[in-house]
């Protein structure tokens, strides 16, 4: 066993097998077979051959062995073929390696012969054989349509299943066509094959003529054809077909109820992946997923990890590499940094820290903490990176205001001769945007049409208007929407509009905001920053105008809201009404801070419109969080310049590290400044 581990030494094999003889420990048949095994791995076939025919009683895997190894030149492929009949008993792989063995050597027709034999004994073939036996798919079929009648459903059946597993549809609906009477089987195979390729409508069809058929579905037929269902399209089929399990009984089964959970969840019926989910008596990690997933979709991500808790007392359901994605993405976009790596400590512990979308998932959650270098950590361990792994630590780099590593990751990534895709751009777009790099902007963005060959989307141009606008290049930004061959989105005037601002340009702003109107006659962001721009250019009838229109239409700014981990608990607070409990001495805390961050220089803004929600969390963690501990708050909209200041205030004052993460990134405060200095 040890020596057919060691890979590049045959040369020891006889050398221990020596040794094992001297050792007179040879008639372990344990260590026979190992022998037999390292013989045929190494190409002794003499020996190994000597060595089958001393075993007293040789396993069905020295037969198999030792067949596979004649069997691999064509000198000794008819003593492959005179051992495979002496052979006691056989098993598929038995007939996979001299299926395979004939198709390699050429003698197809022969291979052929042994497929329908082997079908014909009643062995169950796998993809293997399939593999195998139908190396050249339609001359084959041809051949075996040829050799045997098709009413051999069987031979029908492994053939319909062949194509299925190839996802050759044509062929696929030609072998059912051909069968004349399908089995529950063949119907399940055709179906789910056209249902799992995108062709519903076929799959329906086809369901529908299965229904004139006396056959009785089995449950994962039923399962399999709820996954046909599982679109907006199909979803009253679906409903009919829930009906039918529940009267035949299996609504129960987990393979069928997963299945329907899967088809409500994908389909937004939230409500009924609930019930079933609650109905069920044995649920695994499948069944977990899909309520996770839902919850996630549903935006009720608190409730996630509290399922998970429950998850976890139910033996069935062990955790696997998805249910730890779901989980680490939630906790990425509730910025839960303690319940995170409590998972990553949970998920090393069931060995599934080196799947690599698990791994993906961690960066990205360690990254959207603004904890960037865990993020490499975790990315630096990966052993296979794929090209999720390299979106995820550019863009996590991107987010964190480190735009120069962002851009150095993609080269190392090019050199290890991963191609980047779009979403590869688009980090590496923010990346320039958050860091006013207008040069490497522009290049990047030409590189992604001309030689990428990658069309860009609304998301890359937004990116560029906003970095060329916030860059003082208002007009160059306009010239770009207005030969944009896309119709421009609403987040691309908003950018320009919000640059508009920022460089106070009344005209362009109003060209902005009357497009954006065009496609959100109520974006609330729009109203308010045009009022802005009206206000900071002094002219007062045209802001008083916008906010009475705003009050006209009945448009509210979206309320701001802030959030931090303490305790195990996510504390919210928001801008005018927070029902945190202890909202009074926050309040009083935060007056206090004020007051002493004004000795020091810090005007503040807040208090005649009330105060912003991220001074109320950054006031709880002062008053909560030890003091060795930096203070990190996510907040829902972008921060704005006077708690900007207040944040470079506290850090300074109070020696205290700050992450706040806002709609559009993160900013690092230490010491007075911030990482994203002041460019944001
Ligand atoms: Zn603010
Ligand atoms: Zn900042």
């Amino acid at each position: 066993m040890a020596c057919a581990a060691l890979g590049s030494t045959p040369e020891l094999a006889p050398q221990l097998h020596g040794l094992v003889s001297k050792l007179s420990s040879s008639q372990n048949p344990q260590i026979q077979v190992s022998i037999l095994d390292m013989y045929v791995k190494y190409g002794y076939i003499h020996q190994a051959v000597i060595q089958l025919y001393t075993m007293e009683k040789p396993t069905l895997f020295c037969w198999n062995s030792m067949i596979f190894g004649l069997s691999k030149s064509s000198s000794t492929l008819n003593n492959a073929l005179e051992l495979f009949h002496m052979m006691p008993e056989r098993n598929t792989v038995s007939w996979n390696i001299i299926i395979s063995s004939l198709n390699q050597h050429g003698f197809r027709e022969d291979a052929i012969s042994m497929f329908s034999e082997m079908n014909r004994q009643g062995y169950k073939s796998d993809p293997v054989t399939y593999a195998a036996a139908l190396e050249s798919s339609v001359a084959v079929h041809a051949q075996i349509i040829k050799l045997h009648s098709t009413a051999d459903t069987s031979l029908g059946h492994a053939l319909l299943n062949s194509y299925a597993k190839t996802r050759d549809l044509e062929a696929a609906g030609k072998a059912f066509d051909e069968l004349t009477r399908p089995s529950i089987e063949s119907w399940t195979a055709v179906i789910s094959l056209f249902a799992q390729s995108g062709y519903h409508e076929k799959a329906i069809t086809l369901f529908n003529q299965m229904r004139m058929v006396p056959l009785a579905p089995d449950r994962t037929s039923f399962s399999q054809f709820l996954g046909a269902c599982s679109s907006k399209d199909h979803l009253v089929l679906g409903i009919q077909l829930h009906g039918l399990v529940s009267k035949t009984g299996y609504a129960t089964c987990t393979i069928v109820a997963n299945a329907l959970m899967g088809m409500y969840s994908k389909t937004g019926i939230f409500h009924y992946v609930r019930i079933i989910f609650q109905s069920m008596t044995l649920r695994n990690v499948l069944s977990w997923n899909v309520i996770l997933e839902s919850f996630v979709k549903n935006g009720r991500r608190e409730e996630v990890m509290k399922m998970y808790v429950c998850m976890l007392r139910e033996e069935e359901a062990r955790p696997d590499s998805v249910t730890f994605a779901i989980l680490f993405s939630v906790c990425a976009d509730l910025a839960v940094l303690n319940l995170g790596k409590q998972l990553l400590s949970h998920s090393a512990r069931l060995g599934l820290d080196s799947d690599v979308a698990v791994a993906n998932s961690a960066v990205k959650f360690y990254a959207k903490c603004g904890k960037i270098e865990e993020a490499r950590k975790i990315f630096d361990s990966i052993g296979v990176k794929d090209l999720v792994s390299w979106n995820t630590i550019i863009s996590g780099y991107a987010q964190n205001g480190f735009a120069r590593k962002a851009l150095q990751s993609f080269e190392c990534m090019l050199q290890t001769g991963i191609n980047p895709d779009s979403v590869t751009f688009l980090g590496l777009l923010s990346a320039c945007r958050h860091a006013g790099l207008v040069t490497e902007g522009k290049y990047y963005f030409s590189c992604m049409g001309s030689y990428r060959n990658i069309e860009p989307a609304q998301e890359h141009f937004a990116c560029m208007v906003d970095l060329l606008g916030r860059s003082g290049l208002v007009e160059e930004a306009k010239k770009m929407i207005d030969e944009m061959e896309i119709q421009p989105s609403v987040e691309i005037w908003g950018a320009l509009l919000s640059s508009c601002r920022t460089h106070s340009r009344v005209e362009l702003a109003e060209i902005a905001m009357e497009n954006l109107l065009k496609l959100d006659s109520t974006h609330a962001g729009g109203f308010s920053l045009l009022s802005h721009v009206y206000a900071e250019s002094g002219m007062v009838n045209a802001t008083a105008g916008m906010r009475k229109l705003m009050k006209e239409r009945g448009i509210k700014k979206s309320p701001g809201c802030s959030w931090l981990e303490f305790d195990g608990k996510i504390h919210v607070f928001a801008a005018d009404e927070s029902n945190h409990p202890k909202i009074a001495d926050v309040m009083v805390a935060l007056n206090m801070i004020t007051i002493s961050l004004r000795a020091w220089g810090y005007e503040d803004k807040g208090t005649a419109r009330g105060h912003h929600s991220e001074k109320l969390a950054i006031a709880f963690g002062l008053m909560n969080l030890p003091s060795w501990n930096s203070i990190h708050v996510m907040k829902n909209l972008r921060v704005c310049g006077d708690c900007h200041g207040f944040c470079k205030a506290v850090s300074l004052v109070y020696g205290r590290e700050l992450v706040i993460r806002d709609a559009s990134r993160f900013h690092h405060f230490s010491g007075g400044f911030c990482s994203c200095q002041d460019f944001w």
